[in-house]
């Protein structure tokens, strides 16, 4: 595959018969081939099929001529269910899954043409933030491969910026398709909480989970986004809100974004942020200044007990979700001849330790007597940080979109942190909010540090205008080229 392949370069080569789909397809399971033993961005590959399909779609030009992603390798997080393709989480207690139905997700790629390459390796169950937690060992970054690729969906970001292919879909529940987007070079989208269907994603924090798309441009995000959004009657949490033609508006848009206002809480900014990082997201805000758009001093007061709200709320809903992991019904089952020591014996040799680690905080915080004291406290704490971003998203200095990093440091060397949760747990200082609000955020590559380190600008929106989040990225991605970067591994 070409290095500067996008979603619609593939779409539009399709269309105009210059590529077919099959061609496109050997290209990336080429690609794949060589640089997989590397980087371990998949748990599982799936090459015939992914030829047997695309091939389909070029003998049937003309059913698929007009389909949005016709052709297009999309690489899944191994957390959504693949109908007779393994689901893994990366998690041995889910090695042998083989789930009888698709996500609505991936039921909607497949119907506007897309063609599954893979399964991406992630953290066990979505939780962490460098990959490491993966059962199946860590992927590492393109950038350089002794470092984290960030996580959890870090197989999908290192996938995309390795050109494996030109999509991939990941799941956010605090930052896990933003915050190794960032770490990787790409464009991370996760949207409005209700916005995309969650029937068939491996639930972590039901509350918080939303899937998105990780791709090499924000016009490839607004294509992908229209085609996964949408009321889904599977979903109860799924919103009945029209889906715009986000791609369309981007276009007619043509980048302007006078008149806009862009929130900065520049206080966050002046702690724990890696100088490298500071001076690119400077620059950043100075773009998209240059292309006329006002930056306003925000204040989120409340953004500094995210994280221990997050880590309350997000371990108390893990504990829930995965207590039907008991061994019975499907998934790893131990030895035994008793059923409590079956239960407990499947979930102590199933579960790695950041999941047992969880699910003990999780329990925790539920538990009567503790319950007031952390749950229900997070609850309210949550109410205040979502106040916060109504504030600065309405009233008289109303701003439209919210900037800040997506991460406050570039890649760091794997096992750097592994022993010390809470320095992990730091590095999404900036990502968990917008998913305890429910708002719609996306990060886009802004430089680089001296290292060659890519790194991320988040944005957050109003909830469910992601066409706003959009036009703001793209106006900033039209007058930059960090998005065009390829790292050195993938350059040939
Ligand atoms: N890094 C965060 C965690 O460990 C977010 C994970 C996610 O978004 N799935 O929980």
């Amino acid at each position: 595959m070409n290095d500067t392949m996008t979603v619609r370069n593939v779409r539009d080569a399709f269309r105009a018969r210059t590529r077919s789909a099959a061609e496109t397809c050997r290209d990336a399971l080429a690609r794949i081939e060589r640089l997989d033993p590397q980087l371990h961005a998949f748990n599982t590959i799936v090459a015939d099929r992914a030829l047997a399909r695309a091939e389909s779609i070029d003998r049937h030009f003309d059913r698929w001529r007009h389909a949005p992603l016709a052709g297009v390798p999309v690489a899944l997080k191994d957390n959504l269910c693949t109908r007779g393709l393994r689901t893994t989480a990366s998690s041995r207690i889910l090695e042998r899954f083989v789930p009888p139905y698709d996500a609505t997700v991936v039921a909607r790629l497949e119907t506007a043409g897309a063609v599954i390459v893979g399964k991406t390796n992630c953290d066990e169950f979505a939780m962490g933030s460098s990959n490491e937690n993966s059962a199946f060992g860590p992927t590492r970054n393109p950038w350089a491969v002794d470092r984290t690729p960030g996580g959890s969906s870090g197989g999908s970001a290192a996938a995309v910026a390795a050109g494996m292919a030109p999509l991939a879909l990941g799941s956010d529940t605090g930052g896990s398709v933003r915050q190794p987007a960032c770490l990787c070079g790409v464009v991370g989208l996760k949207p409005t909480y209700g916005r995309v269907s969650r029937y068939g994603l491996i639930a972590f924090g039901s509350s918080l989970d939303q899937i998105g798309p990780m791709t090499r441009s924000v016009g490839d995000a607004a294509t992908v986004l229209a085609v996964i959004a949408g009321e889904d009657p599977a979903d109860a949490t799924s919103a009945p809100e029209p889906v715009p033609d986000y791609a369309s508006a981007l276009e007619q848009g043509g980048g302007d974004i006078r008149g806009s206002r862009i929130g900065v809480p520049w206080s966050l900014l002046d702690q724990g942020v890696d100088a490298d990082v500071r001076r690119a997201i400077d620059a950043a805000l100075q773009v998209l200044r240059a292309r006329g758009a006002t930056l306003v001093n925000v204040d989120l007061p409340h953004a500094k007990h995210a994280i221990a709200v997050y880590y309350l709320v997000a371990t108390a809903e893990a504990s829930s979700n995965l207590a039907r992991y008991d061994g019975v019904r499907y998934g790893y089952r131990a030895d035994c001849t008793e059923l409590r020591a079956m239960y407990a014996k499947t979930r102590a040799q199933g579960f790695g330790p950041e999941v047992k680690r969880r699910i003990m905080l999780g329990t925790y915080v539920l538990s009567a007597g503790y319950y007031d004291a952390y749950y229900l406290k997070a609850q309210q704490v949550r109410t205040l940080i979502l106040r916060d971003y109504e504030h600065a998203f309405g009233g008289p200095h109303a701003v439209d979109v919210i900037a800040m990093p997506t991460s406050p440091t570039a890649a760091f060397r794997l096992g750097e942190r592994v022993s010390d949760p809470l320095q992990m747990y730091l590095a999404d200082i900036f990502t968990v909010s917008a998913n305890l609000a429910g708002l719609p955020a996306i990060s886009v590559p802004c430089g680089f540090t001296a290292d060659q380190l890519p790194v991320g600008l988040q944005l957050t929106g109003r909830r469910f205008d992601e066409a706003t989040l959009l036009r703001v990225a793209d106006a900033y991605e039209r007058d930059t080229a960090w998005w065009t970067q390829h790292p050195p591994i993938a350059r040939r």
